[in-house]
């Protein structure tokens, strides 16, 4: 009898492996339907020897020191802040030009020829900007910042390739997560702590499942391992809508297609990601591994991003009905008994991975308020 049956070792079922094991000495049985742990954040060498990633570039990065102090336990880390060019037409000659994404300073000078200072950016962007009485959408956000033409320059095509809705379809959040700056920082994330588990994300997941009291069993689905393993307690960290039976109809989550390359020279791009945001190219963003990863290899392999309806999900879609559709399995989430549901799939959120953790390490807490240690109760039944 296992104390707990968790569905799914990506960063939620994996954190609260480690925790409840370690922790509260309960029996730990953590499943995967992949042939292999880390969830989404899974990395591996390819037939050539270069470490990436399967599903995407995944870069760490956190504001919270809570975190990055935890998932320090189990990884030495490589400083690595991620830099991506986005690949567009100038406005007035329509010559192609890679410029920094998030829009700054140098974006602006160098796609119209100018020598901004950061003040006079902001001016310039002031008047371009487009009054919106309120900011509800991913272009409403974009519009009142920078106006129409570097909207939909970097985000309009980019958007509607990425979730198959225009941007005036989707929640602010989404496009919001991409800031514009008027200074010439030019990385695309500016959390203070981002570095890359230097051993790579599979070797970190391999040390925090490492503990006696936790099994794991990957290629083995949710279905099979109830059938199998008798457990008190159940975390789930799959779709939350797939767990219900899809009994409200199919929460939409979008997928992507990954096509995999390995080049047979050094160096394939100019920085970690570039990205194509016009709609005619079928990708969104190619991305080289060794920039992240800071491996020395001869050759090197990359990654092309071709947004899907079909495939495994990947992004839930922030809009309001299927927020509405959420809130409905939510409430029936709330009132199983005995069942956790964790992650970015299990409470429809687009969470990255620090987001993920920090939601593991909240959800544990509070089964520490709620549920008594079994191991406790173990040891006083003995005595
Ligand atoms: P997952 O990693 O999806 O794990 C859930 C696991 O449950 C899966 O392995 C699945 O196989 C398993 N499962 C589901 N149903 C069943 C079942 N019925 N039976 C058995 N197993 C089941 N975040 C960042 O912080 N930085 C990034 O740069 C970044 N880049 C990303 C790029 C892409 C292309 C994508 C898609 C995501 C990216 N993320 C990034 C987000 C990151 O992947 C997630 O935040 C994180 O992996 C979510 O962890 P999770 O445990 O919630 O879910
Ligand atoms: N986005 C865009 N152009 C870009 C980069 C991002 O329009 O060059 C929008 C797009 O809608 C994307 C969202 O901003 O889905 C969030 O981008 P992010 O890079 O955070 O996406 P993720 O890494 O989560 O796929």
């Amino acid at each position: 009898m296992f104390d707990w049956l968790i569905v799914g070792a990506g960063f939620a079922g994996s954190v609260l492996a480690e925790r409840l094991a370690a922790e509260r000495g309960d029996r730990v049985l953590v499943v995967d339907r992949r042939d292999h742990i880390a969830g989404n954040a899974f990395d591996h060498t390819d037939a050539a020897g270069v470490l990436i990633h399967r599903y995407g570039p995944h870069i760490f990065h956190t504001n919270s020191e809570q975190v990055f102090a935890y998932l320090s336990r189990f990884t030495a880390w490589r400083p690595y802040e991620h830099r991506v060019l986005a690949e567009v037409k100038r406005p007035v000659t329509g010559a192609a030009m890679q410029v920094p994404i998030p829009i700054n300073l140098d974006t602006i000078n160098r796609l119209y020829g100018l020598s901004l200072t950061e003040e006079a950016m902001q001016a310039w962007l002031a008047a371009r900007a487009e009054p919106v009485a309120q900011i509800r959408t991913s272009e409403d956000v974009v519009v009142a910042t920078v106006g129409r033409e570097l909207y939909e320059l970097f985000f309009r095509g980019y958007t509607r390739k990425q979730w198959a809705l225009d941007p005036s379809e989707l929640d602010k959040s989404v496009t919001a997560r991409v800031p514009t700056r008027t200074n010439r920082d030019d990385r695309y994330f500016t959390d203070r702590f981002q570095a890359m588990p230097r051993d790579g994300y599979t070797a970190m997941f391999g040390r925090m499942l490492a503990h006696p009291n936790i099994t794991v069993r990957t290629g083995l689905a949710f279905a099979e391992a109830r059938q199998r393993s008798p457990f008190r307690r159940l975390i789930w960290t799959g779709p939350v809508d797939e767990y219900f039976g899809f009994r409200f109809g199919k929460l939409p989550y979008r997928s992507l297609r990954f096509r995999h390359e390995t080049l047979d020279r050094e160096w394939a791009l100019p920085t970690g990601t570039v990205n194509h945001p016009d709609e005619a190219t079928p990708y969104t963003r190619v991305s080289e591994y060794k920039w992240m990863t800071g491996q020395v290899h001869r050759k090197t392999s990359i990654t092309y991003e071709y947004p899907s309806a079909e495939g495994d999900p990947y992004y839930p879609i922030p809009r309001p009905e299927n927020a509405a559709l959420y809130k409905r399995y939510e409430a029936l989430a709330d009132a199983e008994p005995d069942t956790w549901f964790v992650g970015r799939l299990a409470t429809y959120r687009y969470y990255n991975m620090d987001q993920v953790v920090g939601q593991a390490l909240a959800t544990f807490e509070r089964i520490q308020a709620q549920v008594p240690r079994v191991a406790a109760r173990r040891v006083g039944t003995v005595g």
